[in-house]
């Protein structure tokens, strides 16, 4: 792969014109309703951040709204996960993509309780179990808040109770997956505990500046910019760009590679992040959906972007 740099103003240009078009989009998609409090949130925003390995931020439309991170957390969680307990999580979860819905659980029972990636709720649910060990709920939540606001170098990352509170009481497929892997020993805690990580972990609220800058670390071989502090080995960020850009859309994943040709992993608040390694790290969101669940608009102005700019992890010059 060789990726152009790409100089500041034109990159500028490019940010505002997506932003631009974006705004004119008439099909949204439409918002996440499975979660009550999701269903709440106004369609009618756009926002697409850039951060620079210079550290430069360019940014386009509603860059300093929070939403809800939803999945995007599942990135960072297993991040945190391999650092902690290393390659000894994947004898808990596989690495291929699944061809199924976010939330499917047909899959499970055939491959006895193994989620096929940690992407999928199922393998998401199993990596924060490994976090969650065998200590408290509010120490692992802990541990996930920190490992954010050090990727982003920025204290003010919070937790949505709101969201956290309708998800629990909404979870029953979640709370499904979790009980069937308990029952096969790949979730180790007690299924409830599991999940009031996972939810809250889900319920992570950011701005898509915020998701660029805690994204450096995938964009930047495992360190916050060129010669930034160091967040992981550059291995396991290979790795888990492989997996993004493997399995990070659900079942759109092939049809995201396709179009945009970049990792990123998206969530069911509209929000994606995606990397061009050595280049940039691209906070972008929409909370309108398409039919697989992931931002419309956000697919959209990537694979504008990478139109644009010739950024993909396939170019050849
Ligand atoms: N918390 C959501 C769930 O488990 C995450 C789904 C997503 O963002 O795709 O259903």
């Amino acid at each position: 792969m060789k990726t152009r740099t790409i100089p500041a103003d034109r990159l500028r240009r490019i940010v505002a014109e997506i932003t631009e078009e974006m705004a004119a989009e008439t099909e949204r998609g439409a918002v996440a309703d499975y979660i009550p409090q999701l269903a709440k949130v106004d369609p009618n925003q756009f926002a697409l951040v850039l951060v620079t390995g210079d550290g430069e931020v360019i940014e386009g439309g509603d860059a300093a709204t929070r939403f809800s991170i939803q999945s995007v957390s599942k990135v960072f969680a297993l991040a945190l996960a391999l650092g902690k307990i290393g390659a000894q999580l994947w004898r808990r979860v596989g690495r291929e993509p699944s061809g199924d819905p976010f939330n499917s659980i047909v899959q499970l029972e055939y491959e006895k309780g193994i989620p096929r990636n940690p992407f999928i709720n199922a393998g998401a649910i199993v990596v924060t179990d490994a976090i969650l060990a065998k200590s408290k709920p509010k120490e692992a939540l802990g541990q996930i808040l920190t490992f954010m606001r050090f990727l982003t170098g920025d204290n003010d990352i919070a937790i949505d109770p709101a969201v956290a509170k309708s998800e629990t009481e909404t979870g029953f497929r979640n709370f499904a997956l979790a009980n069937f892997m308990r029952d096969f020993g790949t979730v180790t805690n007690a299924p409830e505990l599991a999940l009031g990580v996972y939810f809250h972990q889900c319920a992570i609220a950011m701005t898509a500046r915020q998701l660029a800058m805690a994204g450096r670390f995938l964009a930047f071989g495992g360190r916050l910019g060129p010669d930034g502090p160091r967040a992981i080995s550059e291995r396991k960020a290979r790795q888990i760009n492989a997996l993004m850009l493997t399995c990070g859309h659900y079942d759109g994943s092939g049809e995201f590679a396709y179009r945009v040709g970049l990792p990123g992993k998206s969530g069911v608040g509209g929000g994606i992040l995606s990397v061009v390694p050595g280049q940039v790290s691209i906070g972008c969101w929409s909370p309108g959906l398409n039919p697989v669940g992931n931002s419309q608009l956000a697919s959209r102005a990537l694979e504008l972007l990478a139109q644009r700019t010739g950024w993909s992890v396939f170019a050849h010059r």
